[in-house]
Parts: C-alpha cells; structure tokens; sequence
C-alpha cells in the first residue's frame, strides 16, 4: 500500500475537523491539527515543543520553523509511518514549501491537498446559526439544523441561548476574509504542483466523506498504473 500523506483544507464551517476525524477512523491514519499537536508538544517538553512554548507564554505567534519542526518531529513518527492527515498546517505558501522541503528529506511525497468548498452563504447559514448555552458553552444548538425545543432556551438546563462572539456575522466575514487573504494562494500553489483535489462540501457530512473516498481510490488507481 502507498502512504496516504493529506491535507485538508477549507474555509472556516467547511467541516474540515468533521472529515479530518472520519478519514483518521476510515484510513486508522494520525490526524494532526496544527493548534492540538502544538499543545501536545509542548506538554511532551520536546526541545521544539519548548520552543513553541516560549513564543506562546509571550502570546505571539509561533513562527513557521518552529512549526514546521512540530510537524516534522509528528510526520515521521512511528504512527505516521503509513501516511497522515494535516489540519490546519501549511496555513500559508512559505509553510507549504518548507512542508514540501521536509517531505522531500525525507522521500516521502504529499499524495493530496484536499479542498472542501462551501459557498459563502452556506457559511454564513452554518456558523451564523450557532447558539450557545449561556451557562454551558458545551451545549450548542444550530437555529436551523439542531433547534433547541424552545427557541431560544437550552433543553439541558433552561439557561438563555446566545451568539458567542466568533459566531457573530461581522466576524464570520473577517475569519472568511482572512481565509481568503492567506490561503487562496495556497489553492494555486498546490494546484501547479499538481495535487489539490476539490471537494464539493455541502452536503452532508456523509456524502462529502463518500466523495473524498472516491478521489482517493482514484488517486490510487493512477498511482497503481504509475507503477
Ligand atoms: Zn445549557
């Protein structure tokens, strides 16, 4: 079996975390996301994880090399030895090409970067429904798709539903915006290298888990006849 080394990627409510765990089950592959595996170095005290931790404490932004050392250290472990899932890393085309470097070190090729589309509306429809327990932020209901049984009220303990700020449509719009500004050239890069699979994501998380299955053998077919 050749490795299955992906990435995924999309827009914020595109589901990517959905998909990262349904393929992580489907393929027994690890899936990293980049914000979880950067708390776990830095729990683990690895020379990089304390690295990591040092820009964190500060509050700034953990830099590319460091990162990428995080991801490294991940990719070639043991577990990852079959393949593995990135979420949420290369976030931008520096992090890309040193991802592309390390791979190379190492005579392991990315097989896919998997683009989930979503329009923009669905976006706003998907995030801009979202409310939240005001007593329990871990109760959250979606006005259209998962109702509580009275509006506005939490089944669970009858708290009052909010909009959490990050749910708020100005801010969709600027995390989409952002979206948009770092990692639509990403989109091009690995489409020039050749790699990037779009993925059409609105429908239900079933049927986007199918579609992706179906592009994946279909790599492995090309890639057997390669052979
Ligand atoms: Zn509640």
């Amino acid at each position: 079996m050749p490795e299955l080394n992906l990435i995924l990627l999309g827009p914020p409510g595109s589901g990517k975390g959905t998909q990262g765990k349904r393929l992580q089950e489907d393929f027994r592959l690890p899936y990293y996301a980049t914000g979880d595996i950067l708390r776990a170095a830095v729990k683990e005290g690895s020379e990089v994880g304390n690295q990591a931790k040092e820009y964190m404490d500060r509050g700034d932004l953990v830099p590319d090399d460091v990162i990428i050392g995080v991801i490294a250290e991940r990719i070639q472990g043991e577990d990852a030895a079959d393949g593995f899932i990135l979420d949420g890393f290369p976030r931008t085309q520096p992090q890309a090409e040193a991802l592309d470097q390390k791979m190379e070190e190492l005579g392991r090729e990315m097989t896919a970067a998997i683009l989930i589309e979503v329009s923009e509306e669905e976006i706003l429809r998907r995030l801009g429904g979202r409310r939240t327990c005001s007593k329990n932020p871990s109760h959250i209901y979606h006005v259209e798709f998962d109702p509580p049984k009275k509006e506005g009220t939490c089944d669970e303990d009858g708290a009052e539903l909010i909009v959490r700020d990050d749910d708020r449509p100005d801010v969709i719009k600027h995390r989409l915006d952002q979206y948009h500004e770092k990692t639509e050239p990403l989109i091009d890069y690995f489409e020039e290298r050749g790699i990037l699979r779009r993925v059409e994501g609105e429908q239900p998380p079933e049927e986007v888990e199918e579609r992706i299955h179906a592009l994946l053998a279909t790599l492995r077919r090309e890639e057997e006849m390669e052979i």
